[in-house]
């Protein structure tokens, strides 16, 4: 393992609501409990968690938005959302060697009677910029769900923001791969392109991803894309001629089942080209009838180790097959290097 921990990694496709340690939602649920929040009963919230501490079992990708309503009612106000934004950087960046030398953090804008989008993203920021700028900035990302003017607002404060010198580097699509109608959102990222903050797209995720949404996000010109599993082979060939780092994020996809083994994971397809990149855990409630594998190959159930964790998804590049890719210290040299080099740029 020594050897994956020194690798410098970086972290580009953490969604701040989907890596929030369990433990914090837990102390985060018990203070709520005593409160007066009433926007969302406790005993949901309550259900949620006992949920994500179980180990989350999905049929499919559909089921896995549905755990986000109780961890959103925990981090709706200003200083739960801090809290769970310092535990998430310090998951990532604290610790010695860190989980990733450099972290860009994604999360959603939401407002609530506690906040506004701005001050949603506000928060994280200072957050974010407790640690210097070659190790952490953030991305804002847009809900797919969101209708244009909210879409519009989230984009526009990272716009403000990014002018003030703050540390908003991106931004993203996100959310259930099957909703919105795509076109809603071509004036909010080429708004994005002309402020100078790059821009990564979630795209073809499901099986179920019509060519028409695929094309319309490809038009938006993004720098990197999420997923991007279900491409079809002219789709494929155009992200590698334009050399758009691929985000890659292996257990979440065998977690929601939208890929069936490492065996049948497109990454492959991209190795083959010697294309970008970038290994990344995501969002990953883990499972525990997924049991994570070890370097050598043998699987472990202790999976508190690798729960949210970059070197879990390295080691995952490592292990023999079918355990794992069965790539060489070289190749995951490689591989490391093209997610450094896929970061986007802080305003200088
Ligand atoms: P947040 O943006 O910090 O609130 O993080 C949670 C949100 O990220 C979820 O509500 C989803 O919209 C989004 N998200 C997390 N994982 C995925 C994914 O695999 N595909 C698409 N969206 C995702």
């Amino acid at each position: 393992l020594t050897f994956l921990q020194n690798l410098p990694k970086a972290e580009l496709h953490a969604h701040l609501n989907g890596c929030i340690p369990i433990h914090v939602l837990q102390e985060l649920a018990s203070e709520r409990a005593v409160s007066s929040d009433t926007s969302i009963s406790n005993e949901i919230v309550q259900k949620g968690i006992e949920r994500l501490k179980a180990g989350v079992v999905l049929k499919e990708i559909h089921d896995f938005f549905g755990l986000f309503p109780a961890i959103y009612a925990l981090t709706s106000n200003p200083s739960a959302l801090a809290r769970a934004t310092r535990a998430v950087l310090a998951q990532f960046l604290d610790g010695v060697p860190s989980q990733a030398a450099y972290l860009e953090l994604r999360s959603t804008p939401r407002e609530t009677p506690d906040m506004s989008r701005l001050q949603y993203i506000q928060t994280v920021l200072d957050e974010v910029e407790r640690y210097p700028p070659e190790r952490a900035a953030l991305i804002v990302s847009v809900d797919r769900r969101m209708r244009e003017e909210v879409a519009r607002d989230c984009v526009e404060c990272a716009v403000r923001l990014r002018k003030e010198g703050r540390r908003v580097v991106g931004v993203d699509l996100c959310g259930d791969p099957l909703a919105g109608e795509m076109s809603t959102f071509e004036q909010c990222f080429r708004l994005a392109k002309e402020a100078g903050l790059g821009v990564t797209l979630h795209i073809a995720e499901t099986r179920e991803n019509t060519i028409d949404d695929t094309l319309k996000l490809l038009s938006f010109s993004p720098d990197r894309l999420g997923h991007a599993t279900f491409l079809g082979a002219a789709e494929q060939d155009f992200v590698r001629n334009t050399n758009t780092c691929v985000e890659i994020c292996l257990t979440s996809n065998l977690l929601c089942k939208t890929v069936e083994t490492l065996g049948d994971h497109h990454i492959r397809y991209y190795l083959k080209y010697d294309h970008p990149v970038c290994i990344c855990v995501g969002s990953l409630p883990v499972s525990p009838s997924m049991n994570l594998i070890f370097v050598d190959g043998t699987q472990t159930d202790d999976t508190l180790p690798f729960r949210n964790s970059l070197l879990g998804e390295y080691a995952l590049l490592m292990a023999a097959p079918p355990f794992g890719l069965g790539l060489s210290e070289a190749e995951i040299t490689r591989i490391a290097q093209m997610g450094m080099d896929s970061r986007f740029k802080s305003p200088s």
